[in-house]
């Protein structure tokens, strides 16, 4: 019931999700960039050439042209912004290529027009079509609305040098205003849109991915994998130190008073871990009422954070009495990846569960001279005599088939 209510409101979350978070928003501009980094540069590439085109074209054409080195002294230029594309680390170096790139072909344009006859003809469906084609290039409406104003601003200024007669203003103004700009509108917010939505879904996804529902916590792959960059990520002075908490008795809740009941005390056991902890922290539930801690502490601080969960979670009641967890902590060596890290924290679990659980067992110092820190597990009760006993101790696990002759198959395993 509490489980279905909070999944409820987990989707009501983030189905109403969009863009006002400056976070997201940031997100979603990197996400559009590495999106239309290569559309971008195909589309521009496949521009120079087709520039390069109409440099050959006018040289088919009579009237006085300018020398060619003029006229072709554009497409380099437009060469480099192309190749600039994929250095454009932010979506505004990016808005300004893309204003630079549309304004140098006009520039080359107007250059190649000069000398012939019939201007417009020449001129005319690159006014239309140059803004279409580029409309979903421009990653933000800002972006859009800019970068198009100043195109047509440039190209009015263009249509304005050359001769026309009074029909051909009227053609000429309706292209634009009636087909140019709505298209390029149209396609470029069509897109945006798409994107947009396509950017939320997708971080709606990895977010109920790396979420327990239940609980709200990171889930162990999510853990697992920010663990291990922030393992990757150390600086050489940084202590990490990872807690492992299982709850005791837990089956005997949930056997005695109902899974919901057993739900919702998990619900709050999440919750003490996340209160009692710092934002830089990460806690987790790994299992199912197992729960990790990863701490940027010392093996001392660690104990001493367990050892405030441990009485907080004591706090919680259940209908018996109160729940209890055992913890095992151990803290991080050089080198080390999260999941041996986490098994040292496990064997150290393991020895608070049999020391007669609610209490915090350090793992044990193994090599020689290392510091002291396991001698005192800071248990509830009796930890370092039991200490003594366990270290002598160990589990090995033995597994056994189990075969169904009447199906032929293997059904299951005794350990
Ligand atoms: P110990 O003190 O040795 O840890 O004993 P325990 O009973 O806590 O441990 P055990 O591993 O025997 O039982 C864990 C139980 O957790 C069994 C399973 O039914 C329960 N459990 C696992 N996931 C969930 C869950 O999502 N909701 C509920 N209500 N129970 C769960
Ligand atoms: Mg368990
Ligand atoms: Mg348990």
């Amino acid at each position: 019931m509490i489980g279905a209510s909070l999944i409820t409101i987990n989707m009501l979350s983030t189905s109403t999700q969009h863009l006002s978070d400056s976070g997201l928003r940031e997100r979603f501009h990197r996400r559009s960039l590495e999106h239309q980094r290569p559309l971008s540069t195909v589309t521009l590439a496949f521009t120079v050439v087709a520039f390069l085109c109409f440099v050959a074209a006018r040289n088919l054409v009579g009237g006085p042209a300018a020398p060619l080195a003029y006229r072709l002294a554009c497409a380099p230029v437009l060469a480099l912004l192309v190749l600039a594309i994929p250095y454009a680390k932010s979506t505004g170096v990016f808005g300004l290529i893309g204003v630079a790139y549309s304004l140098v072909l006009v520039a080359g344009l107007a250059i190649n027009l000069a000398g012939v006859a019939q201007p417009l003809l020449w001129v005319l469906p690159a006014m239309v079509a140059i803004p279409v084609c580029a409309a979903p290039l421009w990653l933000t409406p800002t972006h859009f609305v800019v970068g198009s104003a100043l195109f047509y601003a440039a190209a009015a200024a263009l249509l304005f040098g050359v001769p026309l007669a009074h029909d051909a203003q009227v053609v000429t103004w309706m292209w634009i205003v009636a087909i140019g700009v709505p298209t390029s509108t149209v396609f470029h917010f069509g897109f945006y849109r798409f994107r947009r939505n396509h950017f939320l879904l997708e971080s709606q996804l990895a977010q109920l991915a790396a979420t327990d529902p239940l609980t709200g916590l990171q889930n162990r792959r999510a853990f697992v994998k920010q663990a291990e960059r922030r393992l990757a990520t150390l600086a050489p002075q940084t202590r990490i130190s990872a807690i492992f908490i299982d709850i005791d008795n837990f089956k005997s809740l949930n056997d005695r008073f109902g899974h919901a009941v057993g739900d919702h005390a998990l619900y709050q056991v999440a919750h003490v871990l996340m209160d009692e902890t710092g934002a830089g922290d990460s806690v987790s539930r790994v299992g199912g009422e197992e729960f990790a801690v990863l701490l940027r502490d010392g093996i001392d601080g660690a104990l001493h954070v367990a050892e405030r969960l441990r009485r907080a979670i004591a706090t919680i009641e259940r209908p018996d009495g109160h729940l209890t967890a055992s913890f095992g902590v151990a803290e991080h060596r050089g080198g080390e990846s999260i999941m041996v890290l986490l098994d040292r924290a496990d064997e150290a679990l393991l020895r608070a569960k049999h020391s007669g659980r609610n209490r915090v067992c350090a793992e044990r110092a193994l090599q020689p001279g290392a510091r002291q820190w396991g001698a005192g597990d800071t248990a509830g009760e009796g930890g370092a005599t039991q200490r003594h006993r366990w270290d002598d101790y160990y589990l090995t696990s033995h597994f056994q088939p189990l075969y169904s002759l009447s199906h032929q198959k293997q059904v299951g395993f005794e350990a």
